[in-house]
């Protein structure tokens, strides 16, 4: 079965069933989002592009940008982040501060938040205009100049981000943090409001499926060793401490955002972008999840 068709299949079966899961009220704005909305977008190095759904709607990609910061930063500093950030999976919740005592201020991966606020703050130290080049950077790689933060909700989430400002200012205890906390912390809200469409998002990440570079100009994104460590990252840690069960349910690195996206690859294939807002317990999508189980099930295409 072609990849539109089987889409279209899948797409139909997961959208008319009950949906379990709640919304991620604790940034205060995103709740606001339409509960219903659900979009899939594939783009494959075959240069097929299908979407179903609402692909075309923008929404927060939240921890989704937090590879696109990785990327930057590998692209800036090289290996060096690797003293900075670890790579192995936590076990933990996204928002988890309980390793960070034991590991002495160097989280355990850069997706969740803590190793986020470290590329962050890399980030902050190896660009003039953060905010802006950082933007930039997502729009050349995508070619497309349209992408923007959101002001609202950068701002709701910085109204109550009482556990980002622990773990950015424990982290700076540990001498791990360069930057005035307050300044690295302004930057990782702007990084995690990036709004962007299933289509937009899987355009943007095809570079991944293709050993880091631009399907069509084949430029490179990433060298192709740096862009194997990123989707193994992706795979070990991308969906925090349900990792494992992405792994074994879709078998696709992955990364996953509170605002109910999730972008997956598929090595010299395709990359897929999935968006319904409402969240299992572990804080990703929850029929975003069971649709890309079924997809890559009945596809039978498989790193593995
Ligand atoms: N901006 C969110 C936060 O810091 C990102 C979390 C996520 O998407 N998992 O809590």
């Amino acid at each position: 079965m072609s990849f539109e068709n089987l889409i279209r299949d899948v797409y139909l079966k997961i959208k008319n069933t009950e949906d379990p899961g709640e919304m991620a009220s604790y940034i205060p704005e995103l709740s606001k989002v339409d509960p219903t909305n659900f979009g899939v977008h594939i783009s494959t190095i075959n240069q097929i592009n299908f979407g179903t759904g609402n692909c075309y709607d923008k929404f927060s990609i939240q921890s989704i940008a937090k590879v696109l910061a990785l990327v930057l930063a590998y692209r800036l500093v090289g290996a060096e982040i690797w003293k900075r950030v670890g790579v192995e999976p936590s076990g933990t919740a996204f928002n988890s501060l309980v390793q960070l005592e034991a590991d002495k201020g160097i989280p355990r991966n850069p997706f969740l938040n803590a190793g986020a606020i470290v590329v962050s703050d890399i980030l902050v130290s190896n660009l003039k205009n953060p905010k802006e080049d950082f933007i930039d950077f997502v729009r050349s790689i995508s070619k497309n100049p349209a992408l923007e933060y959101s002001n609202i909700i950068a701002q709701s989430e910085k109204n109550v981000g009482y556990r980002n400002v622990a773990l950015c200012n424990f982290i700076k205890s540990y001498g791990q943090i360069e930057n005035d906390p307050s300044d690295v912390l302004d930057f990782y809200y702007d990084l995690c409001s990036l709004e962007m469409s299933c289509k937009e998002l899987s355009e943007l990440f095809l570079f991944l499926a293709n050993n880091g570079r631009d399907i069509k100009t084949n430029r490179s994104v990433l060298s192709e060793s740096q862009s194997k460590r990123i989707n193994a990252l992706m795979q070990t840690c991308g969906f925090y401490d349900e990792s494992g069960e992405f792994a074994f349910k879709v078998g696709l690195p992955g990364k996953s955002g509170v605002g109910g996206g999730i972008i997956a690859i598929h090595p010299d294939q395709y990359a897929i972008a999935v968006w319904s807002p409402k969240l299992n317990k572990k804080g990703n999508s929850l029929k975003g999840m069971k649709f890309l189980e079924e997809f890559t099930t009945r596809s039978e295409l498989s790193i593995f």
